[in-house]
């Protein structure tokens, strides 16, 4: 059984007047099968974690571990952890010039898997999960996330996770921006993921919404770069009725 660990994460980006902590003590175990949504306000820090577990540069571990399965992913390069079973789908995916939904998909699973998928089932593979997200089949020989709407990429980050099946899942307000049809087809597709039992789910949102499709095991309210209470499905209504202000405050007062 995959388990992420994250133990006391500290996290500074370089900000114009010198370095600046983002992440303020983070503590966090996710388990394959379980889905743990983060939700917290606007600037809270939750693409921060996002970033820092898939190994962004510009954010500096200043202290605290990450391990999966015991492996310290901190010392892992981006490509490392990504083979090692981290997945993130981003807030805001970037455009990849030149490179085709396709190729793209291709050398990804590539890379992963350790050997290029067997062209015949792969092309059934992509086909599949293309249609399962109601993704017309043209939309593979286009440029990765250029002139792609909202819900395209979102929907095109989530046939990464589909195709490339990871142990552990960060999806960074997949929900934000989609409409209610987009956002359904989206959460079948966590869902679907989901449902092998074989990933761990970190689903980070800023509104209670998607919680209408993808239940979660547990919840956290993230305030202030750090977890600042953990409950059940119950915290997410908690929060739908009273909103983050209390929470936004309390973590004003610690700083
Ligand atoms: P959230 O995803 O919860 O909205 P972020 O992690 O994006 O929050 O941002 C948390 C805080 O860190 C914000 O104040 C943001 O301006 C700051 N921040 C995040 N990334 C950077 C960066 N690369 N450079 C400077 N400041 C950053
Ligand atoms: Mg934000
Ligand atoms: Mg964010």
């Amino acid at each position: 059984m995959a388990t992420l660990e994250i133990r006391d994460l500290h996290v500074s980006v370089e900000a114009e007047n010198g370095a600046r902590e983002i992440l303020r003590g983070v503590d966090l175990t996710v388990k394959q099968g379980e889905t743990h949504a983060i939700m917290g306000p606007n600037g809270s820090g939750k693409s921060t974690l996002a970033y820092s577990l898939a190994g962004h540069p510009k954010y500096t571990i200043t202290s605290g571990t990450v391990l999966l399965d015991g492996e310290d992913v901190l010392e892992m390069t981006v490509d490392e952890r990504a083979r090692a079973g981290i997945f993130l789908a981003m807030q805001y995916p970037v455009e990849v010039p030149g490179v085709s939904v396709s190729n793209f998909l291709r050398t990804s699973a590539t890379a992963i898997r350790g050997e290029a998928p067997k062209l015949r089932t792969w092309v059934k593979e992509v086909k599949e999960a293309m249609e399962a997200l109601h993704m017309d089949p043209s939309f593979a020989e286009r440029n990765v996330n250029e002139g792609f709407s909202g819900g395209e990429k979102k929907r095109h980050e989530i046939l990464q996770m589909e195709l490339l099946k990871p142990k552990v899942a960060i999806l960074d307000e997949t929900d934000s921006g989609l409409d209610v049809d987009a956002l359904r087809v989206v959460s079948e597709g966590v869902n679907r993921v989901r449902e092998t039992g074989q990933v761990g789910t970190l689903l980070i949102t800023h509104y209670t919404r998607i919680l209408r499709y993808i239940k979660p095991d547990f919840v956290h309210v993230f305030a202030a770069g750090r977890i600042a209470e953990s409950g059940g499905p119950e915290l997410a209504e908690k929060l739908e009725n009273e909103g983050y202000e209390a929470y936004v405050k309390a973590g004003a007062a610690a700083e």
